[in-house]
């Protein structure tokens, strides 16, 4: 075949997901597996979604609202925005790659840190625009770092938090510092995906800069906290012109009928999130506990998935933990050869977790 393929699109590696329970089991004729590798919500979804999800199949023939009227609407009063300030997406995934084609030309710069989530550079690249990658610093965005790389082809600035894979975040004061530094035709994208996990004393509330000269755009999904993962729910936040922009390269009918009714309801199921949120925590801790007392050092993280320092090969004990149907992740294309990232499931299924890493570590030898 001699089809053209573009240079910047060859070179791509793409996204490497956690692998699917369903993909183990097919692969090594297992079954009972478990999955801690994706972030995802330890509880399910919320009952509540799955029935309006359920009650709104019957409309599967028409088209969703373009707008997404009502869980514009319902999200506007409960985060206190305008609903003009709310721009919607197939995952917070999408609103990455409306920005960069809103704002950012071919040859135009956007910086990340390293590691962070790999979505961001791809999505750049993918576009024609070129990364300038600033590495983490103790595992934290070096705001610094990024304020000097910036030029005048720099465009756009992407910064999780907390950061994804370890956890980190950075408060208001540093973030108030280092926006009054950025230039205001540089778009400032912090992505929340993690939020809700977030100590209530370290949270940043990014409406407060959506006015601030430096345009800002946060972003949130219903992944994760929400338990939502499957159905593909995420937002942007950010001033009503920047929003008008993307409102030009959106697909008309982005998010499903089953996707806006499902997290209209997961948003108004309050009982369901803080109890997600709960175990989370909970188990955080337990499995932040069990670590220490296997010798492997945990990273302090602010979201719903430990970095954990497993003093050997990470990519090892993977494949060592798969075979024991125990599904987490591998970080070599994070940088980290000598981790897994591990999200706390429920109770059994981190002490099933716990069973298999043991035997593992003492199999092979690792441990710090
Ligand atoms: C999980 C995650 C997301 C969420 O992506 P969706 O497309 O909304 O599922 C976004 N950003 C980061 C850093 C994440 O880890």
């Amino acid at each position: 075949m001699t089809i053209k393929v573009a240079h910047r699109i060859a070179e791509l590696v793409p996204y490497p997901p956690g692998k699917p329970i369903e993909e183990l089991e097919r692969e090594l004729g297992i079954s009972g597996s478990i999955k801690l590798a994706s972030n995802e919500n330890a509880l399910g979804p919320s009952p509540k979604a799955v029935a309006a999800i359920t009650a709104g199949l019957s409309r599967l023939h028409r088209y969703p609202d373009g707008s997404c009227y009502y869980l514009r609407q319902a999200l506007a009063v409960r985060l206190a925005v305008a609903p003009e300030c709310l721009v919607f997406g197939n995952g917070s995934s999408e609103i990455i790659g409306l920005l960069v084609a809103a704002f950012v030309e071919p040859g135009d710069e956007v910086i990340t840190s390293y590691p962070t989530f790999l979505v961001y550079q791809n999505v750049v690249r993918a576009q024609g625009g070129v990364n300038r990658v600033v590495p983490l610093t103790a595992m934290h965005h070096d705001l610094g770092a990024i304020l000097t790389t910036i030029n005048q082809r720099t465009r756009m600035i992407f910064l999780d938090n907390p950061n994804n894979p370890t956890g980190t975040v950075f408060n208001a004061a540093q973030f108030e510092n280092f926006l009054d530094q950025v230039p205001e035709q540089v778009v400032v994208v912090v992505d929340e995906a993690y939020v809700d996990f977030v100590a209530t004393d370290l949270r940043l509330d990014t409406r407060r800069y959506l006015d601030a000269p430096t345009p800002v755009v946060a972003l949130r999904t219903f992944s994760k906290a929400y338990g939502l993962a499957g159905l593909r729910v995420g937002y942007g936040l950010m001033n009503p012109e920047l929003a008008s922009h993307l409102q030009r390269v959106r697909q008309p009918f982005n998010v499903s009928v089953p996707a806006q009714m499902g997290a209209l309801a997961a948003l108004e199921d309050e009982g369901h999130c803080r109890l997600s949120l709960a175990i989370t925590n909970q188990e955080k801790t337990r499995l932040t506990g069990a670590m220490a007392e296997l010798g492997c050092q945990t990273f302090p993280s602010q979201a719903n998935f430990l970095l954990i320092d497993i003093g050997g090969e990470g990519q090892t004990l993977y494949e060592h933990l798969l075979r024991q149907g125990v599904i987490v992740r591998a970080m070599n294309a994070y940088g980290y050869p000598g981790y897994i990232r591990v999200t706390p499931g429920k109770p059994e299924e981190n002490d099933r977790f716990l069973g298999a890493l043991t035997h593992s570590l003492q199999e092979l030898g690792y441990g710090c």
